[in-house]
């Protein structure tokens, strides 16, 4: 039995627990998993009994870069994104799943981005991931970002993307949203852009123009963002299959498997209807 947990800041309402167990419980591996919320002032005094206590833990907000001084090595995207999700502790490795987990989404739902024009809103943790992801896989990648600061910054790291401090307003065969606007207490909202020299909610006007819409945001499903899409007749793709594909990743990292994109998505399509 594998001994596991999720560690955040406040992860009381984690969905790991269940969907690690039963991602685990479908490729023949029992699991205990708990939930490890740890203060940001107490995490370094609580990371070495961690590594004591758990065969392997996922980590997440704040502590994706508190946990590397830990590590004795990154693997793959841990490197290159610089934010680690899945520790393994008798290795002290850390790796990061969200980059699979996002390709995943998109090809799962058969959206695809190689040669085709993207466009992602807010250049944050996530948001680099993706653009890492998407430049690499070929896509004509357009990044909004507000913070004309952290647009600059992260252009300088990742680079091969059309950095916008206004956004055309023109078609784009996928559009995303990666600012977290429309969860917790922006419910109801959608992300603001700058078009046509004035700061808006992204709405209509330019979702109706694109091919499908992504939202990487899992709760609520249907976030406003989504919900004008549908009503534009605009595909749409939510973000929960995205964190159940990275937690996948994760697990076939525990169990040193490799990971298959059609085992996941059936176990994706058998979860979400058990927990519908
Ligand atoms: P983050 O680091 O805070 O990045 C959010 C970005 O959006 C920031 O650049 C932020 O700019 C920008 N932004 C915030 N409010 C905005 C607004 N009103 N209009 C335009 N831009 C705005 O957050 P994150 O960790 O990347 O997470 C982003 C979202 O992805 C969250 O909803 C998270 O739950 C989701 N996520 C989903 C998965 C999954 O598996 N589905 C995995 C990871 C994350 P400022 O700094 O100026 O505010």
């Amino acid at each position: 039995m594998l001994n596991l947990a999720v560690v955040g800041k406040d992860v009381s309402q984690s969905q790991s627990p269940k969907m690690h167990s039963f991602i685990l419980k479908n490729l023949g591996e029992s699991c205990r998993y708990e939930t490890v919320s740890i203060c940001p002032d107490e995490f370094s005094a609580r990371a070495e009994y961690l590594f004591a206590q758990y065969d392997a833990f996922n980590v997440t907000i704040p502590f994706k870069t508190d946990i590397i001084p830990f590590l004795s090595a990154l693997e793959g995207d841990a490197l290159s994104f610089g934010a680690v999700n899945t520790v393994l502790t008798k290795e002290k490795i850390g790796f990061n799943t969200d980059g699979y987990g996002f390709l995943l989404l998109l090809e799962n739902a058969g959206v695809e981005i190689t040669s085709k024009s993207v466009l992602l809103l807010g250049a944050g943790g996530v948001g680099r991931s993706c653009i890492k992801k998407m430049t690499e896989a070929g896509a004509d990648v357009y990044v909004y970002e507000r913070n004309e600061m952290r647009l600059n910054d992260v252009y300088r790291e990742i680079g091969g993307f059309t950095p916008l401090n206004e956004v055309p307003l023109r078609p784009y065969d996928v559009i995303i949203n990666a600012t977290g606007i429309g969860m917790h207490d922006t419910v109801g909202m959608t992300p603001e852009i700058c078009c046509n020299g004035e700061r808006k909610p992204v709405g209509a006007e330019l979702i109706s123009l694109c091919g499908t819409a992504v939202e990487l945001i899992y709760v609520p499903e249907t976030t406003e963002f989504l919900r004008i899409a549908k009503e534009c007749n605009v595909k749409t793709v939510g973000g929960a299959a995205m964190l159940f594909y990275q937690a996948y990743r994760a697990d076939c990292i525990y169990l040193g498997k490799e990971p298959c994109a059609q085992e996941a998505k059936k176990m994706w399509e058998q979860y979400s209807k058990e927990n519908a």
